[in-house]
Formats: C-alpha cells, sequence, structure tokens
C-alpha cells in the first residue's frame, strides 16, 4: 500500500530517463524564411524519449529558450548535470516518458548542432557569420514542423515551451493548428514588449562593440568573449526578480570583510554575475545571441493590431501558465493570451505560479509545474483524441464496398449511417468474414445494431474502460443528435490512460 497516498492515487515514482543522446536530421528541401531567402542544407539537432505508440498520437514537443538546446532531460555521458527540464521530463514527471513520446530539438540559428550562424556555409565553405539569414519564430517552427513530419507524425498530443519556447508554442497554433491538440505556453508573450526588445538591444550592442566580434567574423580567431559574457549579465539580470536577489545575495560582501572603495567586485551579487557571464561564453555563440534575440522582437502575432484576429485559427486547448514575480514576461501578457484565446471560444485554463524566482521559475518551480502540467495533460476528453477523419458507410451499400473501403482505408471498423449521418450500426472486418462464412449479401443482415458509443466529452478513461467491457477496440464518436463525429481506437489511447494500478 505504500505505493498509494491516502487519496487512493498511486504517488508519483519520480525517475532519471537515464542516459540520452542527441541525434541529427538533414532536411530535404530548402527551408523557406519569412523574411525571404532558402537555408539550404539545414540540419536540425534533436533528442526524442519514450516510445511513439501504434496511432502516433502521444508526441509531445518541447520547445526551447534562447540559451537552450535539444538535451532536454536525461544524462549525457560524463556530464555533472542532466538535460534543462530533466524535473518534469521522465517516468512519473508531469511529461511522463511512459505515456509520451517526447521531442525536442535545438532551433535554427542556435549553436547547439542545429544549422545557425557558426555552421558552415556550404556556399563559400566557411562558417556563415554575417551572411546568415535573419530568422525568425515561425521559421524555427517550419524547421520543427519538417523534423515532425520526419517522424511521421501528423498531429502534436502537446506543444510545451517557457519564454522564447512558449512563443514557439503560440506560432505552432497559429501557423499549423491542425497539428496541436494541446498547448501550454509558459511565462511567454504573444508579442514582444518594448521593454524586452530595448533589453535585447542593448545585449546586442555589448556583443557588437565587443571589438572582437569583427563584424561577426572571428570563428577562425578570439571570440568576442567581453560583449557576449556582458549581455548574458543583463539578460540574467531580467531572469531574476528583486526578491530573489535579495534571497539569495543579500548585500554580501565577495571574499572581502570590508568595502574596497575602488572599483574591484564587492558584492556578492557582482561575482555571481560575473561568473554567469564567464560561463555562459564557453557554451554559446555571440552571433546567434544577435539572430535569435532578433527573432524574439520580430515576434508578434496580432493581427491588424488585434491578438484576438491573430488567433482565428487555433484550434488547440491551452494550459496558459504565467509566474507572479516575473517582470520580464509579466502575468499581463499571459492574461492578454487567455483573453484572445477566450475571445476565440477556445478552451483555456490559466494558472499562475507562486513563486519569488521571477522568470526563471519557469525551470525551477519543478512542484508547481509537475502538479498542474500532469493535472491538464490527464484530463483527456474523447474529442481531444478522437479521429475526425472517419470512414464510415451508408445503410444500402454492398458488402464487397464494406471489403474494398476497410482494405483501402486500412480500417477494421466502419460505422453505418443514415443520409443524415446517423449512426445505426458497425460492421468490422470480423463481420465481413463471418458474412462470408453465412454467405450474406446484405450489410443490414450482418451489421451490429447496438453499438456501443463514445461522447466528445467523456473522460478518456471512461471510453477505454467501455472498451475493455466490452472487448471491442473501436468506439464511434456521436454528438447528441447521434451523429457521428469521430472514432476512437485503443491504439490511439494506448499509453496515454493512466497506468492500470493492478499491475503495480
Ligand atoms: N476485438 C473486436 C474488435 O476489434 O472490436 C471485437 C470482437 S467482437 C466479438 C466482434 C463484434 O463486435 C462484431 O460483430 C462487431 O460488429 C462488434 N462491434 C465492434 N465494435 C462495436 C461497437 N463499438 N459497438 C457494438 N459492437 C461492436
Amino acid at each position: 500500500m505504500d505505493k498509494f497516498n491516502i487519496m487512493g492515487f498511486r504517488k508519483m515514482k519520480k525517475e532519471s530517463i537515464g542516459l540520452t543522446e542527441t541525434n541529427y536530421y538533414n532536411l530535404s528541401d530548402d527551408l523557406t524564411l519569412e523574411g525571404g531567402g532558402k537555408l539550404k542544407e539545414v540540419t536540425i539537432a534533436y533528442e526524442t524519449y519514450g516510445k511513439l505508440n501504434k496511432e502516433k498520437s502521444n508526441a509531445i514537443l518541447v520547445c526551447h529558450a534562447l540559451s537552450g538546446d535539444a538535451h532536454v532531460a536525461g544524462w549525457h555521458e560524463g556530464d555533472r548535470k542532466p538535460g534543462w527540464w530533466d524535473s518534469i521530463i521522465g517516468p512519473g514527471k508531469c511529461l511522463d516518458t511512459e505515456r509520451y513520446f517526447i521531442i525536442c530539438s535545438n532551433i535554427i540559428g542556435g549553436c547547439k548542432g542545429s544549422t545557425g550562424p557558426s555552421s558552415i556555409d556550404p556556399e563559400t565553405g566557411k562558417p556563415y557569420g554575417l551572411n546568415f539569414p535573419i530568422i525568425t519564430i515561425l521559421d524555427m517552427v517550419n524547421a520543427q514542423k519538417n523534423l515532425v513530419d520526419h517522424l511521421g507524425i501528423n498531429q502534436l498530443f502537446a506543444v510545451v515551451g517557457g519564454s522564447m519556447g512558449g512563443m514557439q508554442v503560440l506560432q505552432w497554433c497559429v501557423s499549423y493548428p491542425d497539428m496541436v491538440r494541446l498547448a501550454i505556453p509558459i511565462a511567454t508573450a504573444a508579442h514582444s514588449a518594448p521593454q524586452q526588445i530595448a533589453f535585447n538591444e542593448v545585449g546586442r550592442q555589448a556583443i557588437i562593440s565587443d571589438s572582437k566580434w569583427n563584424e561577426g567574423d572571428y570563428y577562425s580567431d578570439e571570440i568576442p568573449k567581453v560583449g557576449l559574457s556582458l549581455a548574458r549579465m543583463i539578460g540574467h539580470i531580467t531572469y531574476l526578480s528583486y526578491e530573489s536577489m535579495y534571497q539569495k545575495f543579500g548585500r554580501r560582501l565577495q571574499d572581502k570583510e570590508k568595502y574596497g572603495f575602488d572599483f574591484s567586485l564587492d558584492f556578492e551579487v557582482e561575482s555571481y554575475l560575473h561568473y554567469q557571464g564567464e560561463s555562459f561564453v564557453k557554451r554559446f555563440d555571440a552571433n546567434s545571441y544577435l539572430y535569435i534575440t532578433k527573432a524574439i522582437d520580430y515576434f508578434d502575432l496580432t493581427k491588424n493590431g488585434s491578438l484576438a484576429e491573430g488567433f482565428e485559427d487555433v484550434k488547440a486547448k491551452f494550459l496558459v501558465i504565467s509566474v507572479n514575480s516575473d517582470w520580464l514576461y509579466p502575468p499581463a501578457q499571459s492574461k492578454e493570451i487567455v483573453m484572445a484565446l477566450t475571445a476565440n471560444n477556445i478552451d483555456v485554463s490559466y494558472h499562475e505560479l507562486k513563486s519569488s524566482y521571477g522568470h526563471d521559475a519557469f525551470l525551477l518551480e519543478e512542484g508547481q509545474l509537475n502538479y498542474i502540467i500532469s493535472g491538464f495533460l490527464s484530463d483527456i476528453h474523447v474529442e481531444d483524441v478522437m479521429t475526425g477523419e472517419i470512414t464510415k458507410i451508408s445503410e444500402e451499400s454492398s458488402m464487397e464496398e464494406a471489403a474494398r473501403l476497410m482494405l483501402e482505408n486500412k480500417v477494421t471498423h466502419l460505422p453505418v449511417v443514415t443520409d443524415m449521418d446517423n449512426l445505426i450500426g458497425i460492421v468490422t472486418a470480423w463481420d465481413i468474414s463471418k458474412a462470408v462464412a453465412l454467405k450474406c449479401s446484405k450489410l443490414e443482415e450482418i451489421m451490429t445494431k447496438e453499438v456501443i458509443v463514445s461522447k466528445p466529452g467523456d473522460q478518456i478513461e471512461k471510453a477505454a474502460e467501455k472498451m475493455k467491457k466490452y472487448n471491442i477496440s473501436s468506439l464511434p464518436v456521436v454528438d447528441n443528435d447521434h451523429r457521428v463525429i469521430g472514432i476512437i481506437t485503443t491504439d490511439h489511447i494506448s499509453t496515454l490512460i493512466t497506468r492500470d494500478i493492478e499491475k503495480i
């Protein structure tokens, strides 16, 4: 019984996914860019964890922020730290690798394996530098779309990301509305505000004014360490909060008993920022910093000045999360997203994390994130996972017609409907063989008339129980007028429903 808490629920046993490695996908075509032109020979670095189910319906795409990469969870051989969002990805965590197939790719323009300004330009044989084209959040998403297509996934169960990752989540929902079932944008905005652009510009100027930057052509020489480190220091201040900085550093001095009365480092906070800057230059490319921050600045999903209009085509169901102490992407920007989605009748829940960490809370508040996200992901209804494109057959059709439809569409269950799409029966491959054996030729004689159905608002657990109880692998989904609007199969929901408690 120790595996269960007093509510009777299984206690989540959180484990690591262990060793992981980065894969590389080379796009077969050039990538057409929003700002014009094409990017040739594009490579995308990506990692995946968990198993894609048979229907390919359990994929979750995780999008990273400015300085992130494809290594979002688990361990790389020899590393001292796991992936950057290991706290929420793995067995028993909210992005449960026993249920979902997790994908995370490095953005184009980055410097962690995907094509970016430090990659070799196929036309010159040298690093792109400033010959790299300006890219946008849409371009990053279009590159990810190529990867998702390559993995054979028609629809993502969810897209999740914080900060610039959240911008990609929103862009996915706007650009590919039919490909996203659930969307979780965290600590983000639907358009960059002047204050955000201002901070980005100061960071860029820090890099550009470093003489070592050399118009972006520094790869065979010394890198612009001072500028990039300064950009990171500025950025880092915006990721923390007044309160978290007070808690972390107070006014404590670093390695001294009293003020130096000079311009050497006095305070712990100064020393911390310098450390952050110095370690950043060892792992990040200055030109990537310029290109990515520019992509963030250009991000604006409003249409004719209206975000509601910008979200007009969105179909996903949303969980919007903000952080009460985030002054870089304040809750007001998340609430604006919620309002615009609501104006389009989109199903949206909103949560404000209570945290003193500031913007960084989206990486640090693992308890709250695991609780809120797992609740959202397990509250799945039949309409969230059913297939809307259904192969149906009319009551007047012949048995041959039914057999042909099953073969052509690779389905085993055919709902039988009237002219008005009302469900009157179901015929399966099993029924067809029975018809052959009994020499029946009419559909009406062989179809099952008392069809077990599901409603779009049913919890998928309920639908699964029904299928188990009646030993059937497919349920037509009907609306209140008994019209067939979808179909749900055991394959669709395999791995998505809570694991069977008896097995534990
Ligand atoms: N394992 C099978 C499957 O894939 O569903 C079911 C076996 S069951 C003995 C076969 C019968 O179930 C067939 O006569 C078929 O018409 C019926 N059947 C399949 N789906 C049904 C549903 N949703 N409601 C009622 N009967 C159904």
